[in-house]
């Protein structure tokens, strides 16, 4: 249980806290969209496509800012619960460990994932395909092919748990660049 009365008090104070945390950060495209525009489309995804249930919508808008902010899980523990710290806890990498070993860790540990935590993850991908689709941060060619072969391994482990959202990040993959 959280400390709000409703789902729509907590999405909303969850949304307020992420867009403070993540204030400072821009994402990577030509436009330097502010960062919460992220997080607020992976929680869209996920209204989208049923999910209903306002701790996993407030997880997702909240799932970046242990990892990328100065924000601890005990704040988001006394703040919003233990279940949707849980989830954040459960799809926030190890920033302590290299790039690579993180992406390997993200495909090591997709099947062990907690069905929460998938619908956050896979949502989370769907958003960052669609970015380097729609927005093309200035990546090399292989380095965007790289991410959404990468992304679709990561997802590939994780699915059975929402068709209309699997089906969502298959047609972003769908559009993958070749040149
Ligand atoms: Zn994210």
């Amino acid at each position: 249980m959280t400390n709000y009365p409703n789902p729509a008090a907590l999405l909303l104070e969850a949304a307020r806290f992420s867009a403070e945390r993540h204030r400072n950060q821009r994402r990577k495209d030509a436009d330097a969209t502010p960062y919460i525009n992220h997080p607020l489309s992976v929680a869209a995804l996920l209204a989208e496509h049923g999910v209903a249930d306002g701790e996993i919508l407030a997880a997702a808008l909240l799932h970046d800012t242990v990892e990328d902010t100065e924000t601890s899980f005990e704040e988001l523990e006394v703040k919003f619960g233990a279940r949707v710290t849980a989830i954040v806890a459960e799809v926030t990498d190890d920033k302590a460990l290299p790039t690579a070993e993180r992406k390997r860790l993200q495909v090591e540990h997709a099947p062990h994932k907690s069905p929460d935590a998938r619908l956050v993850k896979i949502a989370d991908k769907t958003s960052n395909l669609t970015d380097i689709v729609h927005s093309a941060p200035g990546w090399p060619l292989e380095r965007k092919q790289d991410y959404f072969d990468w992304a679709k391994d990561v997802v590939d482990l994780m699915r059975g748990i929402n068709a209309e959202l699997e089906a969502a990040f298959d047609a972003i993959y769908a559009q993958r660049p070749t040149e």
